[in-house]
């Protein structure tokens, strides 16, 4: 999920509008940047379900820190601090909600596969709602994410843009941008579905 967690970076800009938008789409997927040197480095592991080969819903991924729930919340913190010192309180706890909010979502999709505590320590169950089962419904949940975050960004930027008199076009454009970007990914997704 990529698509998904872009449109609520823009849905939550429409509501906190004193934190970048391109902040709060860093902040929508801080966790997969993190994972990825994890990745590298086989720390972390993307495992295919058995009879597949790869695409859209069909990975199993062991990120046993980056996305267990106690790692995501220190992550999500940490992000929040670095940009809360530079540009105030109140955007370092946005920017750390919407971190974590990656969390949120990924336990929707994920297969069983999100530990409580960081190397999967206690062997607890894991988490997951495992919506990628049905491909076709996640790719559907990220569509509405898409097209609701471009939706509200739109209102909320053109109502801005009214009551300062100018930048309406741009207003217009950004969302557009936010809708065509987040189509294509979905796109790309939804491709490697029917492949
Ligand atoms: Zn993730």
């Amino acid at each position: 999920m990529i698509a998904g967690h872009f449109g609520f970076a823009a849905l939550v800009k429409a509501r906190a509008r004193q934190a970048p938008l391109w902040a709060l789409m860093l902040a929508t997927v801080w966790l997969d940047v993190v994972f990825v040197p994890l990745y590298l480095a086989g720390i972390e592991t993307i495992e295919w379900v058995p009879g597949t080969h790869g695409g859209y819903g069909a990975a199993i991924i062991h990120a046993n820190y980056t996305h267990s729930l106690l790692g995501a919340l220190v992550i999500s913190a940490l992000f929040g601090i670095a940009f809360g010192v530079a540009w105030g309180r109140r955007t370092g706890l946005v920017l750390a909600a919407v971190s974590f909010s990656h969390w949120l979502l990924d336990l929707i999709v994920h297969r069983h596969d999100l530990p409580l505590l960081p190397g999967d320590a206690a062997t607890w169950p894991k988490l997951g709602f495992a919506l990628w089962q049905w491909p076709w419904a996640a790719a559907s949940v990220e569509l509405a994410l898409v097209v609701l975050g471009a939706w509200f960004y739109w209102r909320a930027a053109r109502a801005v843009s009214v009551s300062a008199g100018t930048g309406r076009r741009r207003a217009g454009l950004a969302s557009a941008l936010i809708l065509a970007g987040g189509l294509l990914v979905l796109a790309l997704d939804v491709s490697a579905i029917l492949g």
